[in-house]
């Protein structure tokens, strides 16, 4: 696919719920603006099933739905959207510049909304059961309340993992934090939390080495102690992963201002970046909320700041 144009108002990277809704309010606003999807198109909505703390829908939406529905809202009122990867950006010069799988645009405002990916252990059995949504998901927000009554898994050692089997002992029988070490990274306040927690238990020192399951559904993990090698079995009946987030700003290196994880610095009153008319939205800025409705919201203010920009160059 080709972009119909060479310049544009507003070029936005990425289509998680970020991206598209400032896709929504840029066309809303006439600024015609060109959505780029990306390798992942849709973001990670695409990997769940029911979303069910989106507002507006009673019974739930399915992830891809909500994204479909959104895409459609957005191309609605004239939004451009292009399949198509971003390889490579020049934000040094105005107009800006970027690369779309080779063909190069020039654009007055970015939005960089491209996301944000969880980091898995890279255990085949891990892929296996995230693939086919049975028991192994990096969201315990959304996926927590499928697992009522049954002992659940959670793997990390910072504020996610408190927070994430904080979240789960509100359904799960049991909810074990295995960590690979005998500290934790988390937060005083976030450790204590769960330390204090009865359904919460620890497990030290230790890594998942396979997750166990009859092929559909994860039924356990086998586990190795990692100062003393011992290995174990443990019964659960889900994985939840909360091992930090990569975000995807690779694009950006050298460009942007980020922070030491990769995370693009905006200031907490605005979506702007260290670069004039470039602005980032969603969870490729987002270090704490990374939801659905948080990383939409932003992806509003990000279309509002870029529509404010454009005005200051025409006074
Ligand atoms: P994090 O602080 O980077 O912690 C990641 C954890 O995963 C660490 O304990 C790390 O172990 C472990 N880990 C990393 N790779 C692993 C692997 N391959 N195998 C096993 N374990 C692995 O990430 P986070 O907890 O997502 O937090 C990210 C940021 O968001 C932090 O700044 C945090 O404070 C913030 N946050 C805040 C809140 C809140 O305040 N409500 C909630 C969530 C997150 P090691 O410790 O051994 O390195």
């Amino acid at each position: 696919m080709q972009p119909k144009k060479n310049h544009y108002k507003v070029v936005i990277l990425g289509t998680g719920p970020a991206g598209l809704t400032a896709a929504i309010y840029t066309s809303r606003a006439m600024l015609e603006p060109l959505l780029v999807e990306g390798p992942s198109p849709g973001g990670l909505l695409m990997l769940t099933t029911d979303v069910e703390n989106y507002p507006g829908f009673r019974d739930g939406i399915m992830g891809p739905d909500l994204m479909m529905a959104t895409k459609e809202q957005a191309e609605r009122f004239g939004t451009e959207v292009l399949l198509a990867t971003c390889e490579k950006v020049d934000l040094s010069q105005r107009p800006l510049r970027l690369w779309l799988d080779g063909h190069e645009v020039t654009a007055d405002t970015l939005i960089a909304a491209t996301g944000a990916e969880a980091r898995w252990l890279d255990l085949e059995s891990e892929q296996h059961y995230r693939r086919i949504g049975g028991g192994v998901s990096a969201c315990a927000v959304c996926d927590g309340a499928f697992f009522r009554d049954v002992p659940v898994a959670v793997v990390g050692g910072g504020d996610s993992a408190m927070e994430e089997a904080h979240f789960l002992t509100k359904f799960a029988s049991q909810v074990y934090i295995i960590h690979r070490r005998d500290t934790l990274r988390a937060s005083r306040i976030m450790q204590e939390r769960a330390l204090k927690n009865p359904k919460i238990k620890f497990i030290w020192d230790t890594a998942v080495e396979e997750v166990l399951g009859d092929g559909k559904v994860v039924q356990g993990l086998r586990l190795k102690n990692l100062k003393t090698q011992e290995e174990s079995t443990l019964e659960v009946g889900a994985l939840f992963l909360a091992i930090g987030h990569i975000p995807n700003t690779q694009v950006f290196a050298g460009q942007l201002d980020l922070d030491p994880d990769g995370y693009i610095v905006t200031p907490k009153s605005s979506m702007s970046t260290n670069v004039p008319g470039v602005f980032a939205a969603g969870d490729v800025q987002d270090t704490d909320y990374k939801q659905a409705i948080t990383a939409a919201a932003s992806g509003c203010m990000a279309a509002m700041d870029a529509e404010e920009y454009l005005e200051s160059l025409e006074a």
